[in-house]
């Protein structure tokens, strides 16, 4: 247990202090922008597509360390992605953000991003990892903007009763 809060905070601080594909992409085909009004998270991401796959994927925004991380990290596992994979891990880290997926024990494609498993147990910051998740999903289904307080979020979770 010590050694996965370890690697957390490493991850969280490594990406907050140098975010991987930051920036608005000159030639994008797919825009969202994302609001976590709980925490102030305000990001924009933007994408280009061709035919099925995420060619590229860049973000920027204000927002706090668990969301830029979380950002972070999702552009560097989603470029190069089908929107079809890229969707599966959408609901997969929305799943185990929420305490639904249990990493451990059932099988996914997580990966790295399995370090934020422990936002489950955080449940002001579970919006906040979410959020770049929920506007990539906005994003690919022409949303221009969302946010983790819409009535149509798909992320959305009752966070009292986690
Ligand atoms: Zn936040």
């Amino acid at each position: 247990m010590a050694d996965s809060r370890n690697l957390y905070q490493e991850v969280i601080l490594d990406h907050n202090k140098k975010p991987r594909n930051w920036g608005a992409l000159a030639d994008a085909t797919h825009k969202s922008e994302g609001l976590n009004p709980l925490c102030g998270d305000h990001i924009h991401l933007s994408l280009r597509v061709n035919g099925a796959t995420i060619e590229a994927v860049q973000f920027e925004g204000e927002s706090c360390a668990i969301c830029k991380a979380s950002a972070s990290m999702m552009t560097t596992v989603v470029k190069g992605k089908s929107r079809e994979d890229a969707e599966v891990i959408v609901n997969e880290f929305r799943d185990m953000a929420t305490g639904k997926l249990d990493t451990a024990s059932s099988p996914h494609h997580l990966g790295r991003l399995t370090v934020f498993a422990g936002v489950r147990d955080l449940p002001t910051r579970v919006k906040c990892a979410i959020l770049p998740w929920h506007t990539l999903h906005a994003a690919l289904n022409a949303q221009a903007s969302t946010s983790t307080e819409a009535d149509a979020d798909p992320a959305h979770t009752p966070v009292i009763g986690l």
